[in-house]
């Protein structure tokens, strides 16, 4: 059987990670899996090392580590191993990996601020057909249809909770297999949270994509998160189902402010 043929039931399997900026570690040896087509949490304080576990999945971490080189800044190290559908991608460009489909919705949106709506949502559709295009507008429309009704409007001029939407829908748009959310809830009051969550949870249950989410607090996703795990000071300290890591005090009294 070639690529994509196998029934891989583990979507992401990442082991001995570690990233160190300069001398600093970042993530110190972490290890984690994402089961194909559910939803894994990952939760953490401010530092913790969230980005830093999003952009080495997603691969913008080497183009971090391009960069610093050029301007003869930081040194960036990369160990471990990050097995995508059984193969090896850490050494993969950002831009392979989002061609098999390893999509990034980054932290506090970064949509293009000066283009409409749709202009945001097509450039997401630079990878995909045009048929797929037209179907996944549809598809955001039908979730997000505040976004259909600011379909003209600049980028910049929405609300946090819709950036945050417009966000979701350029990543869907560019046809994750899995979609890495990095903490999409940053700075929502509780209604948009709540109704944010709703939408990962339908996202998830209709197209079946496999889905990563960070987030500071755990108390918002948990009820839609298959298996978490909770990262202090770069390493994977905890992990568990909904039940377990809610039944966990430590937990509680950290992610949850109980
Ligand atoms: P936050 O919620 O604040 O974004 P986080 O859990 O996403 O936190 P990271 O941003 O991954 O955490 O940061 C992990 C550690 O790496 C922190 O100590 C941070 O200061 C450090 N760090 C992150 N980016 C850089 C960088 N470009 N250069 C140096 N250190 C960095």
């Amino acid at each position: 059987m070639g690529y994509g043929e196998e029934n891989f039931m583990t979507a992401l399997e990442i082991k001995d990670l570690m990233v160190f900026y300069e001398n600093a570690i970042a993530l110190n040896n972490v290890g984690l899996q994402c089961a194909r087509g559910v939803i894994t949490g990952v939760f953490g304080a401010n530092s913790a090392g969230k980005s830093t576990l999003m952009y080495t999945i997603s691969g913008i971490i080497l183009d971090i580590q391009k960069k610093e080189k050029m301007k003869g800044g930081e040194r960036v190290s990369v160990f471990g191993s990050i097995l995508y559908e059984g193969t090896e991608i850490i050494g993969w460009e950002a831009s392979q990996r989002a061609r098999k489909g390893i999509i990034l919705c980054p932290e506090r949106r970064r949509i293009f601020q000066e283009s409409s709506v749709l202009e945001n949502l097509r450039i997401g559709a630079i990878l995909a057909t045009r048929s797929q295009a037209r179907k996944t507008l549809e598809y955001v429309y039908a979730l997000f249809p505040q976004l259909k009704r600011l379909k003209n409007k600049e980028g910049g001029f929405l609300s946090g909770g819709e950036q945050q939407m417009l966000a979701i829908g350029r990543a869907l748009m560019a046809q994750p297999r899995i979609l890495l959310l990095d903490e999409p809830l940053l700075g929502l009051s509780p209604l948009m949270e709540e109704m944010l969550v709703k939408a990962v949870r339908e996202i998830n249950r209709e197209t079946g994509v496999t889905i990563l989410i960070s987030e500071q607090y755990a108390r918002p996703i948990l009820p839609i998160v298959d298996y978490g795990y909770v990262l202090e000071n770069g390493g994977a300290v905890l992990e568990g189902n909904s039940e377990e890591l809610m039944d966990n005090p430590d937990v509680k009294s950290a992610y949850f402010g109980l």
